[in-house]
Parts: structure tokens; sequence; C-alpha cells
């Protein structure tokens, strides 16, 4: 049904209207089907709900803002070549992330096997066509990383036909390099968990011309970290397009030396006879994550942090008024940056589990997702929320936590 307000601006719209809004049934009828939308959601009976609890893949990564939606639809209604396009769009990239080159990725982890499909083949048409088979091809076949830094996104890099090779000082690195090892990767939300750091790693590399890689996926903010890295001298760099950054959860970017960007883009689209021909951006990803970085990069990054901070405030300052709570933000340092609140409750105060909250939460009106804790808490962020929504996880939670009270 049109809304009195939407009935009106139509109706005024047209220059004779005869009688009252109320009764006038053929005309509001006859006018509703153009303006309509369709809620897809609702048609299929899909659970929409209010985010506050951060940029998960399983909850469909983040909102796009209106810019990127503008570049994906009008993108929509034009034909180009692939291939001119992520030239254009990736010099671009390269320039604001401080690369040599830059390509737009159907994400970090297709980044991650793309990075290393192109330092393992180079241009050779004939070790393209044999990945993810390396034997008897002359190519190298062996990734080094900290035992630390093991997590299952390092598929991305098997997915070539490569093992793992797992260390964890100096001194192990230096053992495992041998004539096979094709790449040194590193993962930056783990790095308090691996004995060597960043700059090390690099080095490392360089004095053994071994290529390094690094995974910043959920790394931004700070803004600095898309440049960081490269600055540094890692040979490539994938983050993902659908987490802070906006863009479409089906984008991501792989950024490095021009010799490596050139060579994995014989693994991508259009070109068929590659393991990365199923990892397909098209034009609509292209664009909407150039601009979701643009965006991102050109937003004033203090003011963002002052909203998430308010935001958080306002949530821990309505669950602090129930008898019982404690609350705490933090950001976490690595990856997921942003301010994060923690409410924690006396178990005998307030009879729930965490679990049954996140439950209630879900199945209210609206719903609302939470992040996960221990038996007696939760956590809470507001980057992925719209605003004012704040507002609304505020009031549902102090209801929540005040009916479990004892
Ligand atoms: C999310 C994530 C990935 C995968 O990124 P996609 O862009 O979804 O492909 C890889 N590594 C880490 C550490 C991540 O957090």
């Amino acid at each position: 049904m049109l809304s009195r307000r939407k009935l009106i601006k139509h109706l005024s719209a047209i220059p004779f209207v005869g009688g009252l809004l109320g009764p006038a049934l053929p005309v509001s009828a006859s006018l509703a089907a153009p303006s309509r939308k369709r809620d897809l959601f609702k048609e299929l009976g899909v659970r929409t709900f209010i985010n506050a609890a951060g940029t998960y893949t399983r909850m469909t990564g983040s909102l796009m803002h209106d810019e990127v939606l503008d570049a994906i639809n009008g993108s929509a209604k034009d034909f180009c070549l692939i291939d001119e396009l992520q030239d254009k769009v990736g010099e671009k990239i390269a320039k604001i992330a401080h690369s040599e080159s830059a390509v737009v990725t159907s994400g970090a982890f297709a980044g991650m096997t793309l990075g290393l499909a192109g330092i393992l083949t180079g241009m050779d048409q004939k070790k393209i066509e044999a990945l993810p088979h390396l034997e008897y091809t002359g190519m190298k076949s062996e990734v080094i990383c900290q035992k630390g830094h093991d997590i299952v996104y390092n598929h991305a890099l098997t997915n070539t036909g490569c093992k793992m090779v797992m260390v964890e000082t100096v001194e192990d690195v230096e053992k495992a390099i041998n004539e096979r090892t094709a790449l040194m990767h590193f993962l930056h939300i783990q790095s308090d968990q691996g004995k060597i750091q960043h700059e090390e790693w690099v080095a490392l590399g360089k004095k053994h011309n071994i290529p390094t890689s690094i995974d910043i996926a959920a790394d931004v903010p700070p803004v600095e970290n898309l440049w960081r890295f490269n600055d540094m001298g890692f040979d490539f760099v994938v983050i993902s397009g659908g987490k802070a950054l906006r863009g479409p959860q089906s984008a991501g970017i792989l950024m490095g030396k021009k010799d490596i960007i050139a060579a994995a883009r014989q693994h991508m689209l259009p070109r068929g006879y590659n393991i990365g021909r199923g990892m397909k951006v098209n034009k609509e990803e292209i664009l909407g994550m150039y601009v979701a970085l643009e965006k991102f990069v050109t937003q004033d990054q203090n003011k963002v942090w002052k909203q998430w901070e308010a935001g958080v405030a306002h949530i821990e300052n309505a669950v602090k008024k129930v008898d019982g709570i404690t609350t705490s933000v933090t950001a976490p340092p690595l990856g997921n940056h942003t301010p994060t609140l923690k409410i924690a409750w006396d178990q005998s105060k307030i009879k729930m589990k965490s679990t049954d909250l996140q439950e209630k939460l879900r199945m209210g009106n609206p719903s609302i997702e939470v992040g996960d804790g221990q038996e007696n808490n939760i956590t809470v962020t507001v980057w992925m929320l719209k605003p004012g929504q704040e507002k609304i996880v505020a009031t549902r939670l102090r209801e929540e936590l005040s009916r479990a009270s004892v």
C-alpha cells in the first residue's frame, strides 16, 4: 500500500483530483503499481536484521553506500571491455594504495589464489594452463607461513597446488627456504601470534629473493593500512571489499608488484584456461569496489570514529542502568578496529546465558544480531548500524536484560 504521504505526493502531480483521498480506491490502486518497490526479503520470508555484530560473511558483510550503489546501477546499463576497465580502475586503486599495480578480485581469498598463481606461472601460457598441477612443470610448490598465521583461508594458497610449510623462528624460515619456495605469506590480523613481525618477514624475503605477501582482509581502519604494507615492501597485499570498505561483498583488491598483478590477471576472466575463471567480477563489482575505496579514503576518519564512539556510548549508558551489568569499550588493535562494547552480567542477578539473549534479540521486532561472547557476556559494535538504530539496540538490550533480572 502507498503511504498517505506518498499518495498525496502522487495525487498532487496529476492535474485533476476528483474526490477526497479516502474512498478513491481505483485511483490509488492504479497509482500504486509504478512506484511500489518489491521487498524481496519479505516476499521470500527472509529475515533481515539490525546488525550490531559486525562485518561477518554469513551476515552478508556490510552495507554499501549510495555512491557505490549508484556506480553499480549506472554501470549495469552499458557494456565495456573487462580488461580495459580493470586497467583503468587498477591504476586509480594503485595510486590510492601506493602499489605499483592493482586489480579488483572477487575477494581477499581470490586475491591470495590469484597473486600466488601469478608468481608461480608468470606470463607463461603453458604454466598457466597447468595449474593446479605443479609436478614436472618447473614451477615452485611451497609457501612458507608462520604457525600462528595458519588459518582456514590459507586454502586460497593451496588451491594453486602449493603446499604450506609452517615455521616459527627466523632460523626455521632460513632452513625452510629452498628452490621450491614460491612465497612467504603473512597474516596481519594474527601478527601477535607469530614470532616474526612484518618488517623482518619482508627483509627475510628480500634476503633470499622470495616474494612476500600479506592478508589484510579485515584490517581497515586505520585507513593507513591500505598503503602501509605496500610501502613496507610486501610483493602483494590482499584486502576484502565487503568488510569495512563497504564495497560489494563479492569484491576485494589484489595490489602489489606490476609483474605479479599482470601475471595474476592471466588467471582471471575473460581468459578461461586457468584456475581463476570462476572467481568472476564484472563491471559492477569493479566499479563498486573502486567507488567504495575512494569514499573510504576521502571520508573524515575522525568524524566517523567519533560517531562510532557516540553510538557505543549511547548503548553502554542504557544497559549500565540495569543492576549487575558491567561494560567496557575497546577497539581490537589488529583487524575489525572499531569501538567494541562488551556487556557482561553477574549471573546471580541476571538469569540468562549469552545465547539466550542473542536468541531473544534475534526473535524480537525488529530483529537484532549482536556479537558472540562467553556465557555471561556479548559484544556490540555500531559500525554496521544505520543512523538511529543504536537507539533501538539500546532499548531492546535494556529491555531483555531487565526482564531477566531477579
Ligand atoms: C574475511 C577474510 C578473508 C576472506 O576475504 P574475502 O574478501 O571474503 O574473500 C581472508 N582472510 C581474513 C583474515 C579474513 O578476515
